[in-house]
């Protein structure tokens, strides 16, 4: 099973995949994840995409189609996986199709969590306060300020990916803003018809 999750920030997407992570024990892939673990190792990645995540700014297509397909080639993906967070952009969305049209895969569907934006910020914020009372890291991005550069991107950059996957008949939409385990419900039923 191999799907993408698409919704803008703030829209569920992490705690989600999560789910299906434990559900279905196909692995997700989040390139923001795979990206902060490069920027806290230090490694020359890392040192690339910094100023550009802390900014809210998309990281070169060059460096997130590599670590994804690296990623997809270890022994885990074998059975599938969740991509969350990539592809954000059409040309990416073309470089996964030919990535995995090379590896004699195909991705079965993308799952748009449909939102109301204006109530996403709050989420973000809920997020680094949980973050913050919990003593762990708080994203850099996890701020009003950045937040709106995000979702300026995100509508600019990703939100053409619903017309993309919709006209290859892959898209479904949920309703993100049901609480967790109904849109958990929902995306279930979405798999089990595949
Ligand atoms: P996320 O955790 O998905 O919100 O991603 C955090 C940040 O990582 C984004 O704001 C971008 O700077 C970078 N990033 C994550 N995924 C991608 C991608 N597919 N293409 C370009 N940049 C990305």
């Amino acid at each position: 099973m191999r799907l993408i999750l698409l919704g803008p920030p703030g829209a569920g997407k992490g705690t989600q995949a999560q789910r299906i992570v434990e559900k279905h024990g196909i692995p997700q892939l989040s390139t923001g994840d795979m990206l902060r673990a490069a920027v806290a190792a230090r490694t020359e990645v890392g040192l690339k995409a910094k100023a550009l995540m802390d900014a809210g700014e998309l990281v070169p297509d060059a460096v997130v189609n590599a670590i994804v397909s690296e990623r997809i080639d270890q022994a885990d993906c074998d059975n599938g996986f969740i991509l969350d967070g990539y592809p954000r952009t059409l040309v990416q969305a073309d470089s996964v199709e030919a990535m995995l049209k090379g590896k004699g895969q195909a991705l079965d569907v993308a799952i748009e969590l449909v939102v109301d934006d204006s109530a996403m910020v709050g989420r973000i914020l809920r997020r680094a306060e949980e973050a913050r009372a919990a003593g762990q890291p708080v994203r850099k991005d996890d701020n009003a300020e950045v937040y709106a550069d995000r979702l300026r991107a995100y509508y600019k950059s990703t939100a053409p990916l619903t017309g993309y996957y919709h006209a290859k008949g892959k898209l479904k939409t949920v309703d993100g803003m049901a609480n967790i385990d109904s849109v958990t419900a929902e995306i279930e039923a979405i798999l089990a018809n595949l």
